[in-house]
């Protein structure tokens, strides 16, 4: 039996990592795109551990033609894919009048216009094996906070567009489902505690205290839920938002 591919971007660290391992002990062959090959380098190691096939893409996933590029490298390598994880993801964090059209920009175009770009460039190879399953990753942030404009709109646009997907892809048996992580230990999280001056080991100790269940998440948390969403048999749960934070408190 030919294991389904799936697609992580961002796969390198993080979240995207765990959502790899855990694609591939599900039983898919995993690609990942990020930034550059060698930091997927133990995301591979980690995908091949489970007895599946990794490949290593190179793209910017806001370049319209290094996403194409890239999609069609993994069809060409591995097989087109079934499964699509949006996950790769960053921060410019500034209060409004401080946020430069830079900072939006970035925010928007890596967080947001690649899940358009990423999803218009499998749901053709989806829709013509009969089916495929995307999930993005959104956030708690979507709801707003604090200088987080870029960001919160970002998020809040993956839940539209991920709605608008599984209402065109439902004729396709294509799904589309959202998870919205709340506060998970990442670099993503290191990077929030190094600028606003506080040690990570603080952040954590406030994030604990605000949430109800008493911990933070971890990266496996966030892939528990994508794996539920990507499961084949998943295929009449579509358009929904899966907020995955531990109740946060108030
Ligand atoms: P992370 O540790 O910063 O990892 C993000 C990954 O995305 C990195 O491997 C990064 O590559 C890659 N990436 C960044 N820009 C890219 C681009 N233009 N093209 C391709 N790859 C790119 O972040 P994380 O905490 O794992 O977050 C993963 C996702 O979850 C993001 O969408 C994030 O917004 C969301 N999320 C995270 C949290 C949290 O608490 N951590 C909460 C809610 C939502 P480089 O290493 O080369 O930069």
């Amino acid at each position: 039996m030919t294991r389904p591919v799936a697609i992580v971007t961002g796969g390198g660290r993080g979240i995207g990592a765990a959502i790899a391992a855990r694609l591939a002990e599900d039983g898919h062959d995993v690609a990942m795109l990020d930034l550059s090959e060698e930091a997927c380098r133990e995301s591979c190691a980690a995908v091949e551990a489970h007895g599946a096939r990794a490949l290593a893409v190179a793209a910017d996933v806001s370049d319209e033609d290094a996403v194409e590029r890239a999609i069609h490298q993994v069809s060409e390598t591995l097989a087109p894919p079934f499964v699509l994880i949006n996950n790769a993801g960053i921060l410019r964090d500034r209060t409004v009048t401080k946020m430069t059209l830079e900072d939006w920009t970035a925010v928007i175009d890596v967080n947001l216009k690649s899940v358009f770009l990423t999803s218009r460039a499998c749901i053709p190879h989806m829709a013509k094996n009969g089916g495929g399953r995307i999930v993005s990753l959104s956030s708690t942030a979507a709801l707003g906070t604090f200088g987080e404009a870029n960001y919160s709109a970002a998020k809040a646009g993956v839940i539209g567009l991920t709605k608008t997907l599984a209402l065109e892809g439902g004729r396709h048996g294509i799904t589309a489902n959202v998870v919205a992580p709340g506060f998970v230990v990442t670099e993503m999280t290191r990077a929030v505690a190094d600028r606003s001056g506080m040690t990570f080991e603080s952040l954590v100790e406030q994030m604990k205290r605000e949430t109800c269940v008493g911990r933070v998440g971890k990266p496996e948390d966030i892939a528990q839920a994508v794996s539920f969403f990507a499961d084949r048999r998943s295929s009449f749960i579509t358009g929904q938002v899966l907020f995955v934070a531990g109740a946060p408190r108030g």
